[in-house]
């Protein structure tokens, strides 16, 4: 999938933080709706920041994570920089951190139409890119984790160096749509920090069939509904912000969904066993699976992973 080269990003969304984490966080402070003291990151912050991603994996870590973080780590997100030379469409299809901007764009302008729809009440997510570690409102991250949302300041935070890595590492191909999956599937935690979905579900377990995983494949759920209706995103001047899915974006997306699932980092990538007692993000077949079931489906409706006997 590519950007319409014209399509014009907005400048608002997504800030840039400091090197080493002099942090961000445009519209800070609003926190206190994702609740605490879920998931923790493994590992412990410090011994966190020498290793790169992939040791957090050998950790049991999946990236991709939400991240509530400790509470007591909380401190205020200093304001950032705005990504000035991301400007248009075809900026996005060029550099890695005008793609993620440009799609917290359009995942904006994707729920903004169907979570009202649902009776969710919407605010847009922010973004913030980063390099190394980064100062949040779930607390101090670093790039080790991978990408992740924290519910506190309802911002995504991405840094930009793990697309290499999940095509390196992890095995997904470099297509842009599986550097969008990854986006798409932290926009869709917001939308469950949104619905309350993200409040009521028990973190506290792991497995196949836990609250957690149906929690993760919910938002692989959303970020297929968003692709099903990625076509239609529009700027703020109305114009089509991307080209209409191929096949060939799809397969990147899945690509992706599965180089992420538990059984494929603890197995594959990790050298490890499999243990399905310990997933916290579900396989990559539960991963593909929903990410089909929302992108077919295009509703808000077909991502209910709770109802769902079997996920
Ligand atoms: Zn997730």
């Amino acid at each position: 999938m590519t950007f319409n080269p014209n399509a014009e990003i907005r400048s608002d969304n997504v800030s840039a933080a400091g090197r080493g984490g002099g942090g961000f966080s445009p519209r800070g402070g609003r926190g206190g709706r994702g609740g605490r003291g879920g998931l923790a990151l493994g590992g412990g912050a410090g011994c966190l920041l020498l290793v790169v991603v992939l040791v957090y994996a050998l950790l049991g870590g999946n990236p991709l994570d939400l991240f509530v973080g400790d509470s007591t780590q909380q401190g205020p997100a200093a304001a950032g920089s705005s990504l000035e030379s991301c400007l248009t469409g075809a900026d996005a299809n060029e550099r890695d951190d005008c793609l993620v901007q440009a799609t917290v764009e359009s995942a904006d302008s994707t729920w903004g139409r169907l979570a009202p729809e649902a009776g969710i009440d919407f605010v847009e997510a922010q973004g913030v890119i980063f390099e190394d570690q980064v100062q949040t409102g779930c607390g101090a991250a670093t790039a080790d984790v991978g990408p992740f949302y924290c519910p506190a300041d309802m911002t995504l935070y991405v840094d930009v160096s793990f697309f290499d890595a999940l095509a390196t590492q992890y095995g997904a191909d470099d297509g842009q749509l599986a550097k969008m999956y990854v986006i798409a599937h932290e926009y869709g935690h917001h939308i469950q920090n949104l619905s309350g979905v993200m409040a009521s579900a028990d973190r506290s377990r792991t497995g196949p069939q836990s609250d957690g995983v149906r929690l993760e494949l919910q938002a692989d759920c959303y970020a297929g509904v968003w692709a099903h209706h990625a076509a239609n995103s529009v700027d703020d001047e109305g114009n089509a912000m991307l080209a209409p899915l191929t096949e060939q974006d799809i397969d990147s997306a899945l690509s992706a969904a599965s180089a992420v699932g538990d059984d494929h980092i603890q197995g594959e990538v990790a050298g490890g066993r499999v243990q399905p007692d310990t997933w916290t993000h579900g396989s990559s077949q539960q991963r593909r699976s929903w990410f089909t079931t929302g992108y077919e489906q295009g509703t808000i409706g077909s991502c209910d992973t709770f109802a769902a006997p079997e996920v």
